[in-house]
């Protein structure tokens, strides 16, 4: 008889527009304004959180801060205190942490929970996070969104379901039809321009893509179509890892037969580049590209990595990284590697190199 394991109970915590959320705890009489934390207009900054009242107005994240404040003129615009909002976020973890050791923290205000194993409240996923609700309100004065569901995917789903200061529920008997009505566009990893191939295929929710087989979702979408295939049943199997994000991304070989000369070598680094930017496309949006760099390891084991400033794996520059690491060593190459490092831009120092790219991409007027 086949042994089906039991359902995991995951928890996923968003903290309501937090670093606004921070601000208006600190100073209450902000709260009945439109609030956004972010740079200055006249500096060319974006906005990064702001609060309900002014999303009302059209103001949204990652929204330069002058065309936040033609939306809405009487926005106050507050410089982030990332130092108060870290000590804040920490205070919030050791309250999940009397929970559960397996925290997956997101960012600053937004972390898995899985509470399979949790003995408070009779090992009820729904009560820890209604407590867990309770207390950041009471102990930190801030509120938090939940969603409760037997995976990640949907637990994620779950949390935005009544935000802000709201909680949702899928229990595994319920799993089924509520991603049957869940639109495509909520599927993890399916952007824009993914939602509107799959508009053109007829597709809008998940019951829709669940007329498609397993073969043609690869054969249109590659390994993401296996994963939209999975996913828009419900099935997300990624376990509640307990670490930080990653900070690079890369695909490196190991040659059976070292390669000799730079033909060779770039040949090599064609493929690994393909592999890169598709392995890079299923990465959400909240990573920013900055550099990009080759590495290169020789055939007496002496490795060396060359990289330069830059917001896309650029094949003639690959080629240039390339090129100069083969002059390090004048000996044939047993591994060939070639990666993008981020700034993460939910992560606090994040948010502020943001404001700095836009400073940089936007022309004076
Ligand atoms: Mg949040």
């Amino acid at each position: 008889m086949p042994n089906t394991p039991p359902a995991r109970k995951i928890i996923h915590c968003d903290c309501d527009c937090f670093y606004a959320a921070v601000e208006m705890r600190d100073d209450p009489a902000l709260a009945g304004l439109p609030l956004a934390v972010g740079g200055s207009a006249d500096r060319r900054g974006v906005i990064t959180t702001c609060n309900y009242l002014a999303r009302g107005y059209g103001v949204h994240s990652a929204m330069p801060s002058a065309q936040a404040r033609r939306l809405c003129p009487g926005l106050i615009i507050i410089p982030p205190d990332f130092a108060k909002y870290r000590e804040v976020s920490q205070r919030i973890r050791r309250i999940f942490h009397d929970y559960t050791e397996l925290v997956e923290p997101l960012s600053l205000d937004e972390a898995f929970l899985d509470v399979s194993a949790a003995e408070a409240c009779q090992g009820s996923a729904t009560l820890i996070a209604r407590e867990i609700r309770r207390r950041v309100r009471a102990e930190v004065g801030i509120t938090v969104s939940a969603g409760v569901a037997p995976n990640k995917f949907l637990a994620k789903v779950a949390s935005d379901w009544n935000k802000p200061d709201g909680e949702f529920v899928v229990l595994p008997a319920d799993v089924g039809p509520f991603v049957a009505a869940l639109p495509v566009r909520r599927l993890w990893g399916v952007g824009k321009a993914t939602a509107e191939r799959l508009q053109a295929m007829g597709v809008t929710t998940c019951a829709d893509l669940r007329q498609f087989t397993l073969v043609e979702l690869a054969q249109r979408f590659g390994r993401f179509g296996q994963r939209m295939h999975e996913l828009c049943r419900g099935i997300d199997e990624r376990p509640v890892v307990p670490t930080q994000r990653r900070k690079s991304l890369s695909v490196e070989r190991t040659f059976s037969d070292d390669l000799r000369g730079h033909e060779a070598c770039e040949r090599q680094m064609a493929e690994l580049l393909l592999g890169l930017r598709s392995r890079l496309r299923r990465v959400t949006d909240d990573y920013l590209v900055t550099k990009l760099f080759v590495k290169l390891r020789f055939a007496d084991f002496r490795t060396t990595t060359v990289e330069c400033a830059a917001r896309a794996p650029d094949a003639q520059r690959v080629d240039e990284l390339l090129a100069s690491a083969l002059e390090r060593g004048d000996l044939p190459v047993r591994l060939l590697g070639v990666g993008v490092r981020f700034v993460d831009l939910r992560d606090e120092g994040g948010a502020t190199q943001l404001e700095l790219f836009a400073a940089d991409a936007s022309t004076p007027s």
